[in-house]
């Protein structure tokens, strides 16, 4: 898998005398948490994993070469059930995902770290990331921390019928692609599809709503995709990666700092 984390940044790159060596109070892990799961007819298999090791790596670049901060390798099969019936999804269930979450923090925190972010980029596996980010401050008493997507950056430029129901291959993962690895967007093969309508709000939604629809991709986009791709640019997902980069950057340096109160 492409990845642009830095190799000094791997953990999976060190032997176990440096992990040894570690300041163990002090380091900060993050997992990864993506899946390979249908994108519509023009994007891979891969766009989130892709999009995780994208902004990862960026944000990982911009920390001080002395920070303490290490990307483990990525849990890339989410819960992907909501993109059955695609061929090329590949989904493991809630409690699967849970327990390889919980598995590797426990191996985090019997290895003596303390400090370990999710940072997730699979909308199926958020509910799954919050509790799990809980369960293992709880069990192991790490210090746990939780970050989404682009970490909360409003994307410059983009429309407001597209922010709000523009979450699968639509513009913006489109144009990160388009920036980072041109090769694997057909270009030729877009398709546009919206869940709903910004301008005429609905009482049930399918996402952000106190009331909502549980949906299924094949119900309502027989393409896969629920956005519009055809606005993407190369020069916006170059910007948005460094947006989102640095965003991360901030939240990753903020982790770092933390310390519990007394
Ligand atoms: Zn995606």
């Amino acid at each position: 898998m492409k990845t642009w984390i830095p190799d000094s940044r791997k953990f999976a790159y060190l032997n176990w005398k440096q992990v040894e060596a570690l300041p163990k109070q002090e380091t900060l892990l993050v997992l990864p948490t993506a899946a390979i799961e249908q994108h519509g007819h023009h994007l891979p298999l891969a766009t989130d994993t892709l999009i995780n090791n994208l902004l990862l790596g960026n944000a990982l670049e911009m920390l001080p070469a002395d920070a303490p901060v290490y990307a483990l390798e990525p849990v890339c099969y989410g819960k992907s059930n909501e993109h059955l019936g695609f061929p090329g999804t590949m989904s493991v269930s809630a409690a699967t995902f849970m327990a390889v979450v919980r598995d590797v923090g426990a191996s985090v925190a019997t290895s003596g770290f303390r400090k370990l972010a999710l940072y997730n980029t699979h909308g199926g596996n958020s509910s799954l990331v919050d509790v799990m980010a809980r369960d293992l401050r709880a069990e192991f008493g790490l210090r746990t921390f939780a970050l989404y997507g682009s970490g909360g950056v409003r994307y410059e430029g983009v429309s407001a019928q597209e922010r709000a129901y523009g979450f699968h291959a639509g513009e913006i993962e489109t144009a990160l692609l388009l920036s980072a690895t041109p090769d694997l967007v057909d270009q030729s093969a877009y398709t546009v599809n919206y869940i709903a309508d910004v301008e005429k709000p609905e009482t049930l939604l399918p996402e952000n709503a106190a009331a909502t629809f549980s949906w299924l991709t094949r119900d309502i986009a027989a393409s896969g995709v629920t956005g519009d791709p055809r606005p993407a640019t190369a020069e916006n997902g170059a910007l948005w990666t460094k947006q989102a980069a640095e965003r991360i950057a901030l939240a990753l340096e903020a982790m770092l700092r933390w310390k519990d109160p007394a």
